[in-house]
């Protein structure tokens, strides 16, 4: 009976041996083959940038721009928030909470975004408390996208989304942010400058476009789409009956002379919107990953639904801190020791000041009007790479050489760019520049010694 049962399963997955193995191995271990191969949805996906670029960084001495987490301390009293909420009276706070979010958490997250998008949010049913931004990303795509839907990306892009799309059977369609009348000041760039060919983004939506994922502040380049920028992309939204997921998670990291715009608060794109945000991003705790999506009870549910049958719920103390987070800066949203608006002053030095550094060194900078990167141009740098093995795009292999030999970490910003288009980007590497002055100091002193 069990011979009969396992030859019928295995017939057909012979098809898919490699020819020369085939027979020989299918009689001897027939589990390897068959039983412990990966599922098709993540073949391909087993490269990633940060698992192999965190582990070159954390050679002793290198100095870590790379991987973006600041080494700043986060506010004191989030915190002690944490520790209470672990250690303090309430005991319960260390047990399971809520599935889709700590009631205490959604209720400061929907007054907090109430607020900011000018409409009455619901606690519970649109908003869903996730593991990190990745959480809302993921459950956002798996609940929404289908297989064979298709999904625009704008690049550069945050990697995950191309292999989240891939994942849940849909497929990525991307659009390049590019240059176009580079303002050169000085030599530098700025990340207003990239922009969208407007009729190259309405070609690529069509009746199997599901989604368009858009990242404001974008990680890594810094643009933070203007709000004519967003109307474009709205009004295809609309025209196309498609839906918007909004990575917002750099939201308050915005420097001078510019202003973040919510595309769910443009008319008609609520209903369509999917808003993310980040804890560790908004409260300096990347650790904690926490994160949260906003959005419409129609579309929020089918977040919840994946959130219920895949984590179930996020940790509660954490949930507790940051809700405590959240409520004391909307008390001060618009005061002078708001966190958010402190943390961004201060980031804006640390901006010039790498800009400043790059450009002295013989680098480029494209200057970010927010989040906490910065890209440049290696275009100049004259680095002899010849003798690296490998088929890997410029950059990647720059960035290596720079590890090895001077001791400094970036993330090549072909990372975060699309196969096909990789060769339009590879002379570019990016900067994390949440560090304290100490960190800066190093990487100063190393640039500033790279003959
Ligand atoms: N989106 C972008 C653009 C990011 O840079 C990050 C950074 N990790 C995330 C989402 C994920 O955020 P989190 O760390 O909260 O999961
Ligand atoms: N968002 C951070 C970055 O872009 C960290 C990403 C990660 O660790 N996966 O560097």
């Amino acid at each position: 009976m069990y011979r009969t049962c396992l030859l019928k399963c295995l017939k057909p997955a012979r098809n898919h041996l490699p020819s020369s193995s085939a027979s020989s191995t299918f009689s001897t271990s027939t589990m390897s083959l068959f039983k412990h191969k990966n599922a098709k949805r993540i073949e391909g996906l087993d490269e990633n940038v940060w698992v192999e670029f965190t582990k070159l960084a954390a050679e002793p001495g290198v100095v870590n721009l790379g991987q973006g987490f600041p080494d700043l301390p986060p506010p004191p009293y989030v915190l002690e928030a944490l520790a209470t909420a672990a250690a303090g009276d309430n005991f319960m706070l260390n047990q399971y909470t809520r599935s889709f979010g700590h009631p205490p958490l959604v209720k400061a997250l929907a007054d907090l975004y109430g607020h900011v998008c000018g409409r009455s949010i619901d606690p519970y049913k649109d908003i869903v408390v996730t593991i990190g931004g990745y959480g809302s990303l993921s459950h956002s795509i798996l609940g929404l996208v289908d297989v064979g839907d298709e999904v625009i990306i704008i690049q550069p892009f945050f990697d995950c989304y191309e292999p989240m799309v891939k994942m849940a059977g849909g497929v990525p369609v991307f659009i390049s942010l590019k240059p176009t009348q580079e303002r050169v000041v000085g030599g530098v760039g700025d990340s207003g400058d990239w922009v969208l060919d407007r009729d190259e983004l309405a070609s690529k939506f069509n009746c199997r476009t599901k989604a368009i994922i858009i990242n404001t502040p974008n990680n890594p380049l810094g643009k933070i789409f203007k709000k004519e920028e967003l109307q474009v992309m709205a009004d295809l939204c609309i025209q196309h009956d498609v839906l918007c997921i909004s990575d917002e998670v750099y939201e308050w990291l915005v420097f001078s002379g510019h202003k973040h715009v919510k595309i769910a608060t443009l008319p008609g794109m609520w209903e369509r919107t999917i808003t993310i945000g980040s804890a560790g991003k908004a409260f300096s705790v990347t650790g904690w990953k926490l994160g949260w999506s906003v959005g419409p009870e129609h579309l929020i549910k089918h977040l919840q639904t994946v959130q219920q049958n895949t984590v179930y719920t996020c940790c509660t103390a954490i949930q507790e801190a940051i809700a405590q987070g959240i409520r004391k800066e909307r008390g001060r949203l618009k005061e002078q020791d708001c966190y958010f608006t402190l943390l961004a002053h201060e980031l804006e030095a640390k901006r010039d000041r790498m800009a400043k550094l790059l450009l002295a060194a013989g680098m480029k900078p494209v200057i970010p009007e927010g989040g906490y990167f910065i890209i440049a141009d290696i275009s100049a740098k004259d680095v002899d790479l010849t003798k690296m093995e490998g088929d890997e795009p410029y950059d990647n292999k720059f960035v290596k050489w720079m590890i090895k030999n001077k001791q400094l970490a970036a993330i090549p910003v072909t990372s975060f760019i699309s196969d096909q288009a990789k060769s339009l980007y590879e002379k570019y590497i990016r900067f994390c520049f949440i560090k304290q002055d100490r960190t800066l100091d190093s990487a100063e002193a190393i640039l500033k010694n790279w003959k």
